[in-house]
């Protein structure tokens, strides 16, 4: 077991700190460094580095929120879901505020008397369906390449118990067509470099990452979440930048394998296959989500359902996709801590306590 506690030394942090300056000394360096996991970006903001790094240094936030690029119409697809008879939704908590068309959420639908349930994990809302043989339950399955492992094995289960009344409306998100999506945009952001995420990277590994040094001379870090690890991959980058040897690595190794975790990628790709996928601020990026395998039609809320997914208005003034592009940031939307807050979020950034405009309004004075 390793002491967490020893990547907070204050100590370690200054060292590497200098290491980061020194490696961005000199006229005109500089550093615009993305982000695409949650979990980074609270850790930065929530440790002070967000305004101890240097100037030269830009923290921009990129789309690693689950709730936040889950699109207005899939929310439309678990809303239409919610009113319906013998049905229950079993959902994570945070979907149930994110807003989708003209504002209405699964909370508004709950107080309606739809059958809307908070759920811990997908196994939970198999027992759900096990004690309700009379209704069908829907789980939606969101989230990156981190949590699809789970619900394969609780598809697994549903079908091993002969399960005729669970299915999963699958929403599953894959990071690096993402980050392909973002470079080959030209209304993103400037990025000079990536901070990859942790825990996607503890099941991927570093290869499905390979294309960015490869194809788009891009420096990229596995990072951990302790102020000594953003640290250190922050380094890495900018020493990577300053020799022009771009090259993806890992600064995780105690969480992260170079090659991942492949019992749990053989889990994904015994229940699932590749598919084009909807985001939040980015569209449609091909081959950047997860279906269930054809075996596993029976299971696949869509089909079951005959849902399709239909594009709806944004709310008007949210800047979300902006701010996930990394093109604005929160205090840029005008709505930002007026209309938009964390009790009232008017935007899917400012639901879950990851998105950006959650982590800017609660941790930064605007
Ligand atoms: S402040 Fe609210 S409305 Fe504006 S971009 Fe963020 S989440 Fe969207």
């Amino acid at each position: 077991m390793f002491d967490e506690t020893a990547f907070r030394d204050p100590r370690l942090c200054r060292g590497l700190l200098d290491r980061l300056r020194r490696a961005l000394d000199g006229e005109g360096r500089s550093m615009r460094f993305m982000e695409v996991c949650g979990t980074h970006t609270v850790a930065i903001f929530q440790s002070g580095l967000s305004s101890m790094l240097p100037e030269n240094v830009a923290h921009i936030s990129g789309p690693g929120c689950p709730v936040c690029v889950t699109h207005d119409a899939e929310i439309a697809l678990m809303l239409n879901l919610a009113g319906r008879e013998n049905l229950i939704l079993a959902t994570f908590g945070d979907l149930l505020r994110v807003p989708g068309p003209e504002g209405t959420s699964l909370k508004h639908a709950k107080a309606a008397g739809a059958s809307v349930e908070i759920v811990y994990s997908p196994l939970e809302a198999l027992t759900l369906a096990e004690k309700n043989p009379a209704a069908v339950v829907v789980f939606p399955g969101i989230g990156f390449e981190t949590t699809a492992p789970t619900v394969a094995a609780t598809v697994l289960t549903a079908r091993q118990k002969k399960l005729d009344n669970f299915c999963v409306l699958c929403l599953h998100k894959l990071v690096p067509p993402a980050l392909r999506a973002l470079l080959d945009d030209d209304t993103s952001a400037q990025i000079d470099a990536f901070l990859l995420p942790g825990h996607v990277s503890t099941v991927i590994g570093l290869e499905p990452y390979a294309f960015l040094a490869r194809d788009y001379h891009m420096p990229a870090v596995v990072g951990g979440f302790e102020p000594a690890d953003i640290l250190l991959a922050l380094s890495l980058m900018a020493e990577q930048l300053r020799d022009h040897a771009p090259a993806v690595c890992n600064a995780y190794p105690r969480a992260v394998n170079d090659a991942g975790n492949p019992r749990a990628r053989a889990l994904t790709d015994m229940v699932f296959r590749p598919c084009d996928a909807l985001w939040r601020g980015l569209g449609a990026i091909p081959e950047s989500g997860l279906a269930l395998a054809p075996e596993y039609a029976d299971m696949d809320a869509a089909k079951r359902f005959n849902l399709a997914l239909e594009q709806h208005p944004e709310p008007k003034g949210c800047r979300c996709g902006d701010v996930l592009k990394g093109r604005a940031s929160p205090p840029q939307c005008p709505l930002f801590g007026k209309k938009c807050t964390p009790a009232a979020p008017v935007g899917p950034c400012m639901v879950s306590t990851e998105g950006s405009c959650a982590a800017w309004h609660n941790y930064m004075e605007t």
